[in-house]
């Protein structure tokens, strides 16, 4: 038999997008189903089962898929469970990996969306090659995937990495989603970025493109649209979240010694505005064994297919379910 192709699958909270995907990260055909308006979990993945063999016969696929990749919420990337995830219409635990492979028949491992870009940069983007860097995904959250020694670290129950959920100290005051203070997540994430802003705004009389913006339509892109157009307020909320960054990530190159920080997600598109800061701290933060070699950049892949080709990379990774 000979490996052509794998399957990524991309359960988000509204939609499910699945692709079949080449081995050099071509995506060669693709489909979705909702994700909602299942009575439980076994029929989502029976429909989902019939929409992955649709795609292996519609592209005489069969016996060339090497197995499906699932990028997922709250997934134990060792058990292949989903647990706990509220913006999943089914009470959890969900055994997935199981109910897809028995749907299927095809070899099947899951891992959580920020850990599947990671994967999706080192198999087909910017990365391929470099054996040790921090993909940080900065969007409505901030989620992190580690590659260490050229492996994705996992940990006991595949979730290791949670660097969004660190403490840092500019964020002491900033309360989190998870229930806590201080989480890098609350600076970093698209919240985090308004939140600067609206504190940048109190804080100052001097005019700002941010100022005529309606609350409810402050948000990371209109900040970033502002950055674009040379408004002065808005390029320094990306300093400051580029700063806030470079300091978090002086700390994360003492666990790991990576070679390259790779930022994605949303809040990446204005990395122009942050990249000089965030270098900079690192520079100014870090040990001085990991200075002057961290690379800094911004993921190779495209915005619209970087989560369905990082799921499509995870089945080659070594990731096995107990
Ligand atoms: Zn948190």
């Amino acid at each position: 038999m000979q490996i052509k192709y794998t399957i990524g699958v991309d359960v988000g909270g509204t939609n499910t997008q699945l692709a079949l995907v080449d081995i050099a990260g071509r995506i060669v055909a693709r489909d979705y189903l909702p994700t909602t308006g299942h009575p439980d979990a076994a029929s989502y993945v029976k429909a989902l089962g019939a929409k992955v063999t649709g795609l292996v016969e519609a592209n005489g696929a069969r016996g060339q898929v090497k197995g499906i990749g699932i990028g997922a919420p709250c997934a134990n990337a060792a058990s292949g469970v989903i647990e706990g995830a509220t913006n999943l219409p089914w009470p959890s635990p969900i055994p997935l990996v199981d109910l897809v492979e028995k749907a299927t028949g095809i070899s099947t491992v899951i891992s959580n969306d920020a850990n599947a870009a990671a994967v999706g940069e080192m198999t087909y983007g910017s990365a391929r090659g470099c054996r040790n860097f921090i993909m940080l995904t900065l969007g409505t959250g901030v989620g992190a995937g580690v590659i260490c020694d050229g492996h994705l670290l996992s940990g006991s129950r595949g979730f290791a990495g949670e660097l969004g959920h660190i403490f840092f100290h500019f964020a002491a005051d900033r309360s989190c989603e998870c229930g806590r203070y201080g989480c890098l997540q609350t600076v970093a994430s698209a919240g985090g970025v308004v939140e600067t802003a609206r504190r940048m705004l109190a804080a100052d009389v001097r005019p700002s493109a941010l100022r005529d913006i309606p609350a409810p339509e402050l948000n990371a892109r209109a900040i970033g649209e502002a950055a674009d157009a040379g408004d002065r307020m808005a390029i320094e909320v990306f300093d400051f979240t580029g700063r806030c960054l470079g300091e978090a990530c002086a700390t994360f190159a003492a666990f790991t010694d990576p070679d390259a920080v790779i930022l994605f997600g949303g809040v990446a598109r204005a990395a122009r505005f942050m990249l000089p800061a965030m270098r900079e701290a690192i520079e100014k933060h870090a040990l001085h064994i990991y200075r002057n070699r961290i690379k800094v950049s911004v993921s190779s892949l495209p915005d619209s297919d970087a989560a369905i080709l990082g799921a499509a990379s995870l089945p080659f990774i070594n990731t096995t379910k107990s």
